[in-house]
């Protein structure tokens, strides 16, 4: 595709980048943008000529809708954006006639700023991409074979999937969650699945959802509503897998009559619409997010339950504060590759991934249950949060990524 050498050029990169996602794409624009055209960035993906058939929309986060302003991707999706006003959660069995309320959020991370937007993944892929060919990201489509550190240290050498090989002071993988990359490096990870896939559809309704999101906690797990643009929603609904395989072979009357029973007709007449897809979902983080010339970001640095809506938005964490230590040491004429960039990265994202894999599982095991008792707990607890302004508002913050050690992109500073 477009000017992407698929060849051996024998000049070495600054930066290469296994994985065109939204994570790949948005640290190769952030570099690109802030280091110019005397820091090389390549980036490789088998798939990068295929349309993205992604059903799925994303919560993004307002740190993240910051970080996609800082790197000049957001006016592209802005448009297409449907900023979440309000959120309700509720807890009740599938046969239960009214589900009550028992607990809301509403209002703004910050003034004027929502604490997130719900973002279709195929555009935004898309306006990521454009942007990458606009700032000077070389493109390549083809994977990442192998590679090796060279003996020296100094570099990694990169063998590609169409036989073309290249060589960067850093590698990263942004290959997803079933990594190659991080197989190769010998990384483990450390988790496990939940037996549970997501069912991802879009819905039509007759009447607005005013920007609400619902979060209804059945028994078999949470099944989020959420809103989009134009009468629509994405539904995010967690099921055993078993269970999400039949119902995904459902004719389209079975399916709208179990889609029915979840979604209720508080919106009017529903219809799916678009192509229904299951995902499998499970909990694993990495045990270390570098290697010798290596970084990991996004999925294949860790995985956790949608339950959130925070996967891709820690992805873009990482990205952000991978990016600020890359070029942070470029400027000062230091290697982007060296172990000391590498090791101040790891540090910054580590911790707070494991928080964050813990609080979505945490959760999902709190109310994916059948008992009685767990039930009455976590509604008495619910309860006292919807009570309690004050914290609701930091629980707001924490989720829009707006506490602790966050980095410039995030902030929507350039970097
Ligand atoms: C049902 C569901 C709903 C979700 N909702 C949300 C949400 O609301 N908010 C949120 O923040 N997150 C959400 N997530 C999580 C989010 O979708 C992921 O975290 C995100 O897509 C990961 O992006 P990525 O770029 O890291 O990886 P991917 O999107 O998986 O991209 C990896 C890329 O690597 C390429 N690749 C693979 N192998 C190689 C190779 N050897 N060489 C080169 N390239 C390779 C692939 O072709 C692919 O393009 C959800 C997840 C699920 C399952």
């Amino acid at each position: 595709m477009d000017q992407a050498q698929d060849h051996e050029t024998g000049a070495r990169v600054d930066v290469l980048i296994g994985g065109g996602g939204v994570a790949g794409l948005a640290l190769a624009v952030a570099l690109r943008q802030a280091l110019g055209a005397s820091f090389s960035v390549t980036l490789a993906d088998p798939a990068l000529d295929q349309s993205l058939s992604d059903p799925r929309a994303s919560a993004i986060v307002a740190a993240a809708q910051r970080l996609f302003q800082a790197i000049g991707v957001w006016d592209a999706v802005a448009g297409e954006a449907q900023p979440i006003l309000d959120m309700v959660v509720t807890d009740s069995r599938l046969t239960d006639a009214v589900r009550p309320v028992f607990l809301t959020f509403e209002g703004d991370a910050e003034p004027g700023q929502p604490f997130a937007h719900m973002v279709e993944n195929a555009p935004l892929h898309a306006a990521l991409l454009a942007r990458a060919r606009d700032t000077g990201v070389v493109l390549r489509t083809a994977g990442i074979a192998d590679f090796a550190p060279s003996a020296n240290g100094a570099e990694v050498s990169v063998g590609l999937t169409n036989g073309g090989r290249a060589r960067a002071r850093l590698l990263v993988a942004a290959d997803g969650a079933r990594s190659g990359l991080r197989e190769r490096a010998g990384i483990p990870t450390r988790g496990w699945n939940y037996g549970q896939c997501a069912i991802v559809a879009t819905v039509a309704h007759e009447r607005d959802h005013g920007g609400r999101a619902e979060e209804h906690f059945l028994p078999a797990g949470p099944f989020a509503i959420l809103p989009l643009k134009n009468r629509r929603c994405s539904i995010v609904w967690t099921e055993q897998a078993d269970e999400a395989k039949r119902i995904l072979a459902l004719s389209e009357g079975d399916f709208h009559a179990e889609l029915e029973r979840r979604f209720g007709l508080h919106l009017g007449e529903i219809a799916a619409v678009g192509p229904r897809r299951a995902y499998p979902i499970g909990l694993w983080v990495a045990r270390d997010f570098i290697a010798p010339r290596l970084a990991l970001v996004g999925d294949a640095a860790h995985v956790i339950h949608p339950i959130a809506g925070q996967g891709l938005n820690m992805g873009l964490k990482d990205v952000a504060a991978l990016a600020e230590t890359v070029v942070d040491a470029a400027r000062l004429g230091l290697d982007p590759g060296s172990a000391a960039v590498l090791e101040r990265y790891q540090r910054w994202r580590r911790f707070d991934t494991m928080a964050m894999g813990v609080a979505t599982d945490g959760l999902n095991r709190l109310f994916s249950n059948r008992s009685d008792i767990l039930r009455l707990l976590r509604d008495v607890g619910l309860g006292l949060v919807d009570r309690l302004p004050r914290l609701k508002q930091v629980f707001i913050r924490e989720a829009a990524g707006l506490v602790g050690d966050v980095p410039r992109l995030l902030k929507g500073e350039a970097l």
